[in-house]
């Protein structure tokens, strides 16, 4: 299990909201993270349950975005941010922390052929970490790699 978590069963971990890059004050409100959330249940969860990603005291967002103009009007865009995901089974759940990251592939030209789409996927805290370290590591030649063009007649 990993080392952030937070068991019903035990003291409760992760209860404070870490500061604001903007405003310095805490992304969530005192309590807000922990308070009615799951009523009914044996659960301690943390400053970031069911958090949107928005710093309540001053709305800072919290996502990273990208948009690349492939050719034409042709774009794909990427959102990346905060969202969890749950996994049940018969008496017993655990949330995973993690990002959704969204592709939207959307070739807007009347004249592309390719329809466009949009893509979302939950990429968990421990893959996110390993993505990160892995493109700042060993793995860093999978960003040294080139995008091309051809003759499109
Ligand atoms: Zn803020």
């Amino acid at each position: 299990m990993s080392d952030q978590f937070s068991h019903w069963s035990e003291a409760a971990e992760g209860q404070t909201p870490p500061r604001c890059s903007a405003c310095r004050k805490p992304v969530r409100k005192a309590q807000a993270a922990f308070e009615g959330l799951f009523p009914g249940r044996e659960a301690q969860p943390p400053w970031n349950a069911k958090w949107d990603g928005i710093c309540e005291a001053c709305g800072y967002r919290y996502e990273v975005t990208s948009r690349q103009i492939i050719i034409g009007k042709s774009e794909r865009k990427m959102a990346a941010r905060p969202a969890s995901r749950s996994y049940k089974d018969a008496d017993y759940a655990v949330i995973l922390a993690g990002i959704e990251l969204e592709i939207d592939d959307a070739p807007s030209s009347a004249t592309n052929s390719i329809p466009g789409t949009v893509t979302k996927i939950f990429i968990s805290r421990q893959e996110l970490q390993a993505l990160s370290s892995g493109l700042n590591n060993e793995s860093s030649i999978l960003l040294q790699q080139y995008d091309w063009d051809e003759d499109g007649h």
